[in-house]
This record gives structure tokens, C-alpha cells and sequence, in this order.
């Protein structure tokens, strides 16, 4: 939406915008090689974008998520890019090690004053740092760079954390995401409450986050199904790890693509009592919208055919392309035309360390349904 641009500048070069009528209405960092050309920091008139700026929105960030520390949780998203007016910058919290995650090239020239005030807010051990991978690819920096440790030692192999009391592992640096799926917490608690007595099935499981709440929420027997290996592996090592407090529910992994993977249960008995499917984004770009709706179908039609008479399902969408009404509508039907119609419980989204600033930034959507 910009249309006129005074003159040329470097990644990070402080941008002020102007409305039609030459007044101000903001000011931002400057990115030539983004289609988001202005990472906004400030609406209104003129006033210092300082350190002093960047060490107020990390404290007021961190502010936010002390009840999560309360709560048994040291694992947590502390900045979410413009939800926290930070925008284009990500940082998660494993225990001990932050991760800076940036998605524009404008940070590259202001990250100091932000790891300052991560230092003097939080006391980390190590941060490290993750690249998008359009930086990777389209903007490297040669004193940058993927993976590098930023603060403190390198990270062991796998980072302990905890959330909700539960014992986590993540690995930040060849992890998915930043090393976990942080803004499915509020909904594996939800299972955790609804898996009392159940066989329970995790489906796009990764590293079991679904499945050791299901388990210590009582489940009898959990399965985690993930393509990835890794994911599973890590699943088990969790499992192990929280023993204790998970009872005696069995865990079960199978290795496989979840269509082939549900179309082959669906030929076994017993059926399942509770079912999540948490899979990844199938539309990040809008042409891919009908095709991503089309495979959601199909596994809530997948889902409901390994499902108990009266069982829970549980359908999950990141993407953010689809809106909650879309894609509620998309579930019901589909389970309309399986001949097994479903009763919305609950319907959610992500977690208080994914706060909302706008309607793009409410990419999570989460039904909890009967039937
Ligand atoms: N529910 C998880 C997060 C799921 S992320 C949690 O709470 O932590 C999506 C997962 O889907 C990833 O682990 C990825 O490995 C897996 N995946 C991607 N494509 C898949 C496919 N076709 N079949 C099975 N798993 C797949």
C-alpha cells in the first residue's frame, strides 16, 4: 500500500509514513526486500524509536506471560512478531534458552537492543538464532546466520522444559518450528480433561504433546502418529520421562502418512473414543485455500471412520488462509455427508503467549466435537 517512496535504503533504515495528506502516521523499520516493505513499530505522530522503546515492548511482553510461569511452564512463546508490536520478530522460551526467530531482514541492523533486554528481563542461559527461510534463501547476512548461538553456550542437543508440569524436550535448532508447537497448549489441556478411561488416538502427533496429556489425564491407551520418525522417537523419550505421573496408559507409535495411516485403522477394531487431528498448514498461500479445505474433509471423514459411536473428535487448522467459520463449516459438512453429524463442544484457539493483535494474526482454530 505504499505508493510513493522518497528515496532508497538498507534493511532496518527507520521508515516514517505519511498518510495522502502529508501527515504522519507512522514509523517503522524499512524492508526493500519484503512485500511487507514497513515493519510498523509505532502508529501516530512523531517520537524516539529508541532502545528504550525495544526494552519496554520485551518487558510488557514478558508481563503478560507471568501467570504461564505460575502454572508449571517455563516452555512459551515471549514475543509474537505484531501481537506483541514486535513485527517480523518471534522469540519461544524453552527453560533456560531463547530463541530468536526472524522473518525480516529489518531486524538484522536492530537486534542488539532487543537481546539486551531479553538478557536483563529473563536471565537466559543461551539464545540462539532461526532464520525464515526466505532470509535463508533471499537475504543472507554474513554475520547472521541460522543456527548461531547469539548469548551464552550452544544448546545441548535437546532443551528440557516444562509446560503445565509436564517434562518437554526440544530441540531449537532441528526442530520443527522453533522445537515445539507452543500454541496447542490451552487445547492438549483440553484433552487432558476429556481423555478419562478413552483409547486415544494422536494424529500429525509429533513429538506426543496430545499424548502425554491424554495419558495423564487417564487415557487407558494412546497412539502417536506422525510421518516423521524423529517426532516419535522424541515421543517416547517424553513418555519415559514423565512416567510417573502418566499412570499406566500404553503408548503405541506408528510411523506412517496420516491418510494411509487412518484409512488402514479404520479396518481394525476396536475403535477409538477420542481422536486429534492436529495437522500442518496445508494453506499458506490463498491459491492453495480449496485444496487445503478439500484435505481437512477428508480427514475429518478419515477421523470419523476410526471413531467409537459417540467418541471425540478433535479437529485442528494453522492455517491461516482459513478462517474459523470456514473451517468450521468444512468439518460439519464433511461429517454431514459421512453420515455421522457432529456436535460442536468447544471451539478455541491459541494460547495468551499468541496474543492477537489482528485478524491475519489468529491463524489457530480448534473444534472439540462429538459424534
Ligand atoms: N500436534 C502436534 C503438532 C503437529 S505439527 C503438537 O501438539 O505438538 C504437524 C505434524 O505433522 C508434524 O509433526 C509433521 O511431521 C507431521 N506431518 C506432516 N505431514 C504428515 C503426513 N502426511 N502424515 C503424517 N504426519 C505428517
Amino acid at each position: 500500500m505504499v505508493t510513493h517512496q522518497n528515496r532508497d535504503a538498507g534493511p532496518g533504515t527507520l521508515a516514517a509514513l505519511y498518510d495522502d495528506k502529508r501527515k504522519q502516521i507512522g514509523l517503522g523499520l524499512y524492508d526493500p526486500l519484503s512485500p511487507i516493505v514497513v515493519r510498523v513499530l509505532h502508529r501516530g505522530g512523531p517520537r524516539a524509536i529508541d532502545d528504550a522503546l525495544f526494552a519496554e515492548r520485551v518487558h510488557e511482553a514478558a508481563e503478560l506471560r507471568e501467570p504461564l510461569l505460575r502454572d508449571g511452564t517455563d516452555g512459551y512463546r515471549v514475543i509474537y512478531g505484531e501481537g506483541d508490536a514486535l513485527p517480523g520478530l518471534v522469540v519461544d522460551r524453552y527453560g533456560d534458552t531463547l530463541v530468536v526467530k526472524l522473518y525480516t531482514a529489518a531486524w538484522f541492523a536492530r537486534l542488539g537492543p532487543v537481546l539486551d533486554a531479553l538478557v536483563a528481563q529473563l536471565s537466559p542461559r543461551t539464545i540462539v538464532l532461526r532464520l525464515a527461510r526466505v532470509l535463508q534463501e533471499h537475504a543472507p547476512s554474513p554475520a547472521l546466520t541460522d543456527g548461531q548461538t547469539l548469548f551464552g553456550p550452544p544448546p545441548p542437543d535437546r532443551v528440557a522444559f516444562t509446560e503445565n508440569n509436564l517434562a518437554f524436550l526440544a530441540d531449537p535448532l532441528r526442530g520443527q518450528k522453533t522445537g515445539f508447537f507452543l500454541d496447542q497448549r490451552d487445547n492438549r489441556r483440553r484433552v487432558e480433561q476429556r481423555a478419562a478411561g478413552t483409547r486415544m488416538l494422536n494424529v500429525f502427533s509429533y513429538s506426543g504433546g496430545f499424548s502425554l496429556y491424554a495419558a495423564r489425564g487417564g487415557a487407558r491407551e494412546v497412539t502417536s502418529l506422525d510421518l516423521a520418525k524423529p517426532a516419535l522417537d522424541d515421543a517416547e523419550r517424553q513418555f519415559a520421562l514423565n512416567r510417573p505421573a502418566l499412570g499406566g496408559a500404553v503408548h503405541r507409535t506408528i510411523c506412517a502418512d496420516a491418510f494411509a495411516g487412518l484409512r488402514a485403522l479404520a479396518e481394525q477394531e476396536p475403535r477409538y473414543d477420542l481422536v486429534v487431528i492436529d495437522p500442518p498448514s496445508f494453506a499458506k498461500r490463498r491459491e492453495e485455500k480449496e485444496r487445503a479445505l478439500h484435505s481437512y474433509a477428508r480427514l475429518c471423514t478419515l477421523g470419523l471412520a476410526v471413531l467409537a459411536p459417540g467418541g471425540q473428535l478433535v479437529l485442528a487448522s494453522c492455517s491461516s488462509r482459513i478462517d474459523a467459520p470456514t473451517f468450521r463449516a468444512t468439518m460439519l459438512d464433511a461429517a454431514a455427508h459421512a453420515g455421522r453429524p457432529l456436535v460442536v463442544e468447544e471451539e478455541t484457539g491459541h494460547a495468551i503467549d499468541h496474543p492477537v493483535g489482528f485478524a491475519d494474526g489468529a491463524y489457530l482454530k480448534c473444534l472439540f466435537t462429538r459424534g
